[in-house]
């Protein structure tokens, strides 16, 4: 018996039902695929856009600096920061500028 050519088949016999990506994820990491669901369906029903967040900005980066509760008050901004490179440069700029001001 060939037990590289029994693996291959045991690979090609899984790789056809392709199923939804979040169940091979799930089956792969439960934990991880949950968060990552968890996140991808909190984007779609209340998603900013990067230019809402950006209007929103100053504000969000001085309550963070005042050591407000962002994560309260603006969960929005903060869930987009998370998952947007752009923005998190943005922000992180902004709290620069506010903490060592010129
Ligand atoms: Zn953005």
């Amino acid at each position: 018996m060939n037990l590289f050519r029994k693996i291959k088949q045991l690979f090609s016999w899984q790789q056809p039902p392709t199923r939804s990506a979040g169940m091979a994820m799930q089956a792969a990491n439960p934990k991880m695929a949950q968060k990552i669901l968890g996140m991808l369906e909190k984007t779609q029903e209340e998603e900013l856009t990067c230019d809402e967040v950006f209007a929103l900005l100053d504000q969000f980066a001085e309550m963070t600096a005042r050591g407000e509760n962002v994560s309260e008050l603006m969960p929005l901004v903060e869930l987009h920061l998370e998952i947007c490179g752009d923005c998190r440069e943005e922000y992180e700029s902004l709290m620069n500028v506010i903490q060592h001001p010129a």
